[in-house]
């Protein structure tokens, strides 16, 4: 699943398409696109181009111009729990293309801008449950979770009773923390995941902030969450690359948990 290293990387994709003359849209997936009908996303955007590409958390979003050099709609984009952005020519991509170790298959095809020097930038999508659509509501979200401040980290993450690991991947609270990310930055900062969040004290969140910023770093420099430092060893019988206890696992916020039996007890 994208957490937000990989949508950040998606973003620099994405950064390539800026400036081009948007020539056509692909817009024919009604589920993916809702609640646009097909045609609408290629009327606002065909003949105008993308200027700016962001993203905050797992949310990315260019602000786009029209033929005019008006203003247009934003282009929110969100890869879900399966979608890649990448570029192929216009004729499509040649020979076979591997997916996920899977041979590409054309229904995966969910969205697609094709510029006037015949590029094309697509969205697959295994799962279907990518997201784009003009205009996307940004206020529901958090600080992007590598860019919030480490004051205001100890007041959002340190508000109300939840277990710390619950309170990392609320959205609302911080951007961009999925579940890899969050075992891991837990695990940096020697964390026990279901620690209540009353009980943090000052130094402990700021721990956890230090820890969140180097996780994040490592997973941008280094290709995504799946290389962060425990990732590897949550499974059962697997030993804490640090200390060498035991890993343990549990349902912590609803989601799937590892942690060093001894270091984050
Ligand atoms: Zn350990």
């Amino acid at each position: 699943m994208p957490e937000l290293p990989e949508v950040e990387l998606a973003r620099q994709v994405l950064a390539d398409a800026l400036g081009r003359e948007v020539r056509d849209v692909d817009d024919h997936d009604d589920w993916v696109c809702r609640p646009h009908a097909p045609g609408d996303i290629a009327a606002a955007l065909r003949g105008g181009k993308l200027t700016e590409a962001h993203r905050r958390g797992k949310t990315l979003w260019c602000e786009t111009e029209n033929a005019d050099g008006e203003p247009g709609p934003n282009l929110g984009l969100h890869l879900g729990m399966a979608g890649q952005l990448r570029f192929a020519g216009r004729s499509g991509p040649p020979g076979p293309r591997r997916f996920r170790g899977r041979d590409e298959k054309p229904e995966w095809f969910r969205f697609g801008l094709t510029f006037a020097d015949g590029e094309q930038l697509r969205l697959f999508d295994t799962r279907r449950l990518s997201r784009v659509r003009l205009d996307p509501d940004l206020d529901a979200l958090g600080p992007d979770a590598g860019e919030v401040s480490r004051t205001d980290f100890r007041t959002r993450v340190g508000r109300g009773r939840a277990p710390v690991k619950a309170r990392l991947l609320d959205q609302s609270v911080l951007a961009g923390i999925g579940n890899l990310l969050a075992d891991e930055t837990l695990w940096q900062a020697a964390v026990s995941p279901a620690r209540p969040v009353h009980e943090l004290t000052a130094d402990e969140l700021t721990d956890l902030h230090k820890a969140l910023r180097k996780s994040l770093r490592a997973a941008i420099k280094h290709g995504g969450v799946h290389t962060g430092e425990i990732i590897g060893h949550r499974r059962a019988g697997d030993h804490c690359p640090r200390c060498g206890a035991e890993m343990a696992h549990g349902t912590v916020g609803g989601r799937s948990t590892w942690w060093c039996t001894k270091e984050q007890a």
